[in-house]
């Protein structure tokens, strides 16, 4: 049955959400009692109180995991083991999705067709892989004369900490802990204070799935409180990061302050679309342009949001982005018809006018968009011609729904601009040519590239930056698993 707005409202409004922490299989309270507030972004209104955790609560948690960590209940239960657990929490997610999808909904704005999505679809395709991958991932055997037998293996890191962003939440809680599981691990993860209720109702859900009491834990804080505690924990094995490059940078401080914690680090991003002059500008061409652009509003780190386009194509192309756009809907999150929701916050909602205030101040030219008179934090999608690469909405990660187009006379100057950053998350090039392809594929310093349409690839594929996008880690594929993994080399004299 497909359901409609009034159908979703019902849901919403009938919703408890639970804002408890999650501790050694238990909803508790903070240690000291305290709470905050989740807000719902698309009104202003409260949506529940939630556990501020601290260092006490950080703790007990990590005392949890390690406890089951060193008993071996799950880190040397056989892989099969896991593996049904992690397909059972796959199932669950499945059939708790609209639930899931309205709590994800309200927590953060987004639409409710793209909360669907996620959580339906690629939530549990992440348990469902990482399970799939616990039986299979296997060790090596290093060549060796006859003198010696040299095995090299592999073990769960111990306690690994997953510190999250709130633009795909669940998504996010998802790419951590599923690899993280599947090897072996223990987990404590801290959602971000804008939107931590899906992740405390996933915990709920994974210890229906089986996963047994201190495996899984979800501590609720904010940065400075409970992320903070996490970074400088010295019983934390790794750490993996998805959020700002400020944030991500002192993640690597509390790890040279505390115990040498490996850190994986997912940031921010300035992206580029380029379109070479051989690409015919098609509705499709226009369809991922605009997507890659103001999917989520903006709020996503790989989104495309300098969009570079070959001289002779930049009239026809800026025309047919603002004719998209001006199809978008933005409105009610819970409506399927919406296209975009809310920003995260008022404070973000007010930090991206100010980037909007900067482009017009600099010079270029805002053709539309601009802030909305809908209750709640909601920023129409704005596009901006005329813009030069050292503008600051050209250089600075926005983080909301602001489009910037550049003419570019050739290839290399496509190039030179595109790579002219401090970042390196993602690139789309389109163009009909695969040299031209190929070429542009391989200079551009970013993790990935998409030709031909903006993809962020898929769960098999790696993710990651270069630059200040990020560290050497990488999420998602089989390369994700060495955020959770040692290596053990065991030489055998023979
Ligand atoms: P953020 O860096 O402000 O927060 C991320 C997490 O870090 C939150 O859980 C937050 O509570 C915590 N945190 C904040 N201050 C902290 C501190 N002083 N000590 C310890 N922890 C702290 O990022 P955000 O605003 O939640 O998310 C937006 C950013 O995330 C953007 O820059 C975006 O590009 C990035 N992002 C990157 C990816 C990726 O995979 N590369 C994916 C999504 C989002």
């Amino acid at each position: 049955m497909t359901l409609t707005h009034a159908n979703f409202q019902a849901i919403a409004a009938k919703l408890i959400p639970n804002g408890r922490a999650y501790i050694d299989g238990s909803s508790c309270d903070a240690v000291d009692g305290d709470k905050f507030e989740t807000i719902n972004p698309a009104t202003g209104q409260v949506l529940a109180e939630v556990s501020h955790c601290k260092s006490a609560d950080v703790d007990r948690a990590v005392a949890a995991a390690r406890r089951v960590f060193n008993d071996g209940t799950w880190s040397r239960a056989e892989p099969e083991h896991r593996k049904e657990v992690l397909l059972k929490v796959a199932t669950l997610v499945r059939e708790h999705t609209t639930e899931l999808a309205v709590l994800e909904s309200l927590d953060t704005g987004k639409t409710i067709t793209d909360c669907l999505h996620e959580i339906g679809t690629e939530v549990p395709r992440f348990f469902q892989w990482y399970a799939e991958l616990a039986d299979k991932t296997f060790g090596k055997i290093a060549p060796t004369g006859l003198g010696a037998l040299a095995l090299i293996t592999y073990e769960p890191a111990g306690i690994a900490a997953g510190v999250l962003p709130w633009n795909f939440p669940l998504l996010m809680a998802a790419w951590k802990i599923a690899p993280a599981l599947a090897v072996g691990c223990s987990a404590v993860i801290k959602p971000a204070e804008q939107t931590p209720l899906t992740a405390i109702r996933l915990a709920q859900l994974m210890e229906e799935a089986g996963v047994p009491p201190g495996v899984i834990n979800v501590i609720p804080g904010y940065g400075h409180t409970a992320g903070q505690a996490i970074g400088l924990h010295n019983d934390i094995d790794t750490l993996s990061f998805t959020g700002s490059t400020e944030v991500g940078r002192m993640f690597l401080h509390y790890s040279g302050d505390s115990n040498l914690k490996g850190v994986g680090l997912e940031m921010g991003g300035k992206s580029p679309f380029i379109v070479l002059d051989d690409a015919p500008i098609t509705d499709d061409l226009i369809e991922h342009a605009t997507m890659s652009a103001f999917w989520n509003g903006g709020q996503n780190c790989s989104a495309n949001m300098r969009q570079l386009i070959a001289a002779p194509l930049v009239e026809e192309f800026t025309a047919r982005v603002c004719e998209r756009v001006k199809a978008f809907r933005l409105g009610d999150p819970l409506d399927p018809s919406t296209d975009i929701g809310s920003m995260i916050s008022k404070d973000h909602k007010e930090m991206v006018m100010c980037y909007i205030q900067s482009g017009v101040d600099q010079g270029a030219r805002k053709i539309m968009g601009g802030s909305s008179d809908l209750p709640g934090f909601f920023i129409e999608p704005t596009v901006f011609q005329g813009v030069t690469p050292d503008m600051q909405i050209a250089r600075e990660e926005i983080f909301g729904p602001v489009l910037g187009i550049m003419p570019v006379g050739s290839d290399a100057e496509a190039l030179a601009i595109a790579s002219d950053t401090e970042y390196g998350l993602h690139a789309t090039v389109f163009t009909r040519d695969i040299d031209r392809a190929l070429h542009m594929a391989r200079s551009l310093p970013c993790g990935t590239v998409s030709v031909n349409g903006f993809s962020e690839g898929d769960i098999k594929t790696p993710f990651g930056g270069y630059k200040m996008s990020g560290s050497l880690a990488r999420d998602n594929g089989t390369e994700a698993l060495a955020q959770y993994m040692q290596t053990k080399t065991i030489w055998i004299t023979t």
